[in-house]
């Protein structure tokens, strides 16, 4: 894959630090989820995009629309992968909480409801806890992308989306699906999903709630790559960007 300047940018992560639930005002069957979410995305997406963007959001708005030319100059046509923050949060509430309920059941399964008492210290520890692997979350997105960027840790960047307390990780190259799929799951894997499952046979309900919180902290993510995945291309080449400041990824595709 050809390596050009651009950007990768996580927004959404800790959607547990502000889960909201959007009320639709109407009955939500099967068949008209997908256009729901269709409206929501566009509407939240629209507000989203009014807000004013940071320094730091405006230099690397510029430097992917230099990279949108570069790009489409090359043949490569843009496919906007983008969700708004509040469908984001919806939908890691959606993807975290099947997820979680059956740690919990395979928990109590495994050890019992008996061992079920964590007291008051240790759920303060868990509150701790979660705010400090908040911060190793965003680490661990810039570790794996440095890995896969050529440029390393000068691909990567952090920073915070102070409307909605929302830190959040860019890589400043295009990377293969797969390695964005890798990058932006594996906080969540290897702080959530890792110690849900040492909790089970450790039978640590305080590992266990700390690893749920951050099933629901990178909620986000899963529904970045759900929205990456749901996406299929018949063409030869994609690169996978990040938008500069809009929540989700752009793909380019050249046939
Ligand atoms: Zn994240």
């Amino acid at each position: 894959m050809n390596k050009i300047c651009g950007m990768h940018l996580r927004y959404f992560d800790q959607s547990a630090l502000s889960v909201r639930l959007v009320s639709c005002g109407r009955r939500v069957g099967g068949g008209s989820f997908l256009r729901l979410e269709r409206e929501y995305m566009d509407k939240y997406r629209e507000k989203e995009n009014e807000r004013k963007l940071s320094k730091a959001e405006e230099r690397r708005k510029a430097q992917f629309e230099q990279l949108k030319a570069k790009l489409e100059a090359q043949g490569y046509v843009e496919h906007d992968l983008t969700i708004g923050l509040v469908y984001a949060n919806m939908m890691a509430f959606v993807l975290a909480l099947p997820l979680s309920v059956l740690f919990i059941i395979v928990f109590l399964w495994h050890n019992g409801a008996a061992e079920g008492s964590i007291g008051l210290a240790g759920l303060v520890l868990v509150f701790v806890l979660f705010f400090v692997l908040i911060c190793v979350h965003e680490l661990i997105h810039g570790i794996t992308w440095a890995i896969f960027a050529l440029s390393h840790w000068k691909a990567v960047e952090f920073g915070l989306i102070k409307e909605y307390l929302t830190p959040y990780c860019t890589c400043s190259e295009p990377l293969e699906r797969y390695q964005y799929i890798a990058g932006g799951l594996m906080p969540t894997l290897l702080l959530g999903i890792l110690p849900a499952l040492v909790a089970v046979f450790a039978g640590s309900w305080l590992l266990l709630i700390l690893g749920i919180a951050l099933i629901f902290g990178g909620g986000g993510d899963m529904a970045v790559v759900l929205k990456l995945l749901r996406h299929h291309s018949a063409a030869r080449e994609v690169l996978y960007i990040d938008h500069p400041y809009a929540a989700g990824v752009v793909a380019f595709e050249r046939a």
